[in-house]
């Protein structure tokens, strides 16, 4: 999905100040919304657009994440704000324009579709690297015999004889304190204005169909357990012409067999011999590609950790990448020659240990008749 820049939306460039965002966002929501533009698609679309653009620009924690991603599909982290930030851009224009009375334009005025959630498990790999990954989702879609309306083709919906088309009801009650108005929603027609007589075979009245909607989800390389992707438009259709609502990817991420996860770090233990550990060498790594090599000092001690620079994983939206932490453990062995152990004796001796002390009673001797008269 191309998408166009949010600055360019609103005509502005990338230093812009919050105020002239405002300012741009109110010239251009007046310019194209539905209530002056009815049934004009490239104005809704508009009106789409800079809605949009302005739920980020406007925010400066979600500016500064868009400056720093520049996709509108990118990457929203973790903590960051609730769906209902994407609800209805009514709540905008009203924080503007001023409150209407909600009950009578909810029911007339296109609303945007719900947003849906997707829960994702993928692997530490796809995590790390990122991955294109085709996912099926239960969503609705508009009617395609009654596009919506509800009604069957060739039919129109009549106006609600009880609230006379606005979807309101109301009564007027005289107290000893004055005169209450109090308004409800129609119950007749629910707030819509209008009643359908023939409804649409095809939806049974609801104007939208369920459907499995195959979706292509851009895992970008660095995300984590709780991430959101944001699929703009995949959510559920919008009422009365209004837009569709989002898709959110909520994503988990599988454990590693070996490797441990500390943000853009990772880690691992390895296992060598008490051999090598002493006398130093050339130790086989894993890392998240393939095996590294690398060079451990003589005389190395159990949980010395070695660090593999940039063997990490990406953070998100640029190519830096994290370290891999390799600690090396010292096995002792499991299972040994009576040869081995005799050398080990020998090694013992050598260093000055009390041989009398090591290993099960009477080893000693029984090395020593094994192999003949130790010298
Ligand atoms: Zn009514
Ligand atoms: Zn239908």
């Amino acid at each position: 999905m191309a998408k166009r820049d949010y600055y360019e939306i609103l005509g502005l460039n990338k230093d812009t100040t919050a105020e002239e965002i405002k300012k741009a966002y109110r010239k251009l929501a007046l310019k194209y919304h539905p209530d002056r533009n009815s049934s004009n698609k490239e104005a809704e679309k508009n009106f789409k657009e800079i809605n949009e653009a302005y739920q980020i620009l406007s925010d400066p924690e979600k500016r500064s994440k868009y400056d720093q991603f520049g996709s509108a599909e990118g990457f929203e982290g973790r903590g960051f704000s609730d769906f209902g930030d994407f609800g209805n851009f009514g709540d905008i224009f009203d924080s503007f324009f001023g409150s209407r009375t909600r009950s009578r334009e909810e029911g007339i005025r296109p609303q945007k579709g719900a947003n849906l959630r997707y829960n994702l498990k993928i692997s530490f790999e796809d995590a790390a690297f990122g991955k294109e990954i085709k996912i099926k989702v239960p969503n609705w879609e508009t009617c395609p015999r009654c596009n919506g309306s509800k009604s069957e083709p060739g039919t129109s919906p009549q106006t609600c004889p009880d609230c006379h088309g606005t979807g309101e009801i109301r009564n007027t009650q005289s107290t000893m304190f004055g005169q209450f108005v109090n308004i409800q929603t129609c119950p007749r027609c629910k707030g819509e204005g209008k009643i359908i007589k023939n409804i649409c075979t095809n939806c049974k009245g609801i104007g939208k169909i369920k459907i499995d909607r195959i979706v292509n989800v851009k895992i970008p390389a660095g995300v984590d357990t709780g991430h959101r992707l944001r699929i703009t438009g995949m959510g559920e259709p919008g009422e009365r012409g209004g837009p569709s609502g989002d898709l959110y990817i909520v994503l988990d991420v599988k454990p590693h067999k070996v490797f441990k996860r500390e943000g853009i770090n990772i880690s691992c233990d390895n296992p060598i011999s008490f051999v090598k550990a002493a006398l130093g060498g050339e130790v086989t790594v894993p890392t998240l590609e393939e095996k590294a090599k690398i060079k451990i000092p003589a005389s190395t001690q159990s949980n010395t950790i070695f660090r593999l620079k940039g063997q990490g994983i990406y953070k998100i939206g640029t190519k830096q990448r994290g370290d891999e932490y390799v600690k090396i453990i010292v096995e002792t062995p499991q299972r040994m020659s009576d040869e081995q152990k005799k050398l080990l004796l020998e090694f013992a001796k050598l260093s000055g240990e009390d041989i009398n002390t090591i290993g099960e009673k009477g080893i000693f001797d029984k090395i020593k008749n094994a192999f003949g008269q130790n010298k």
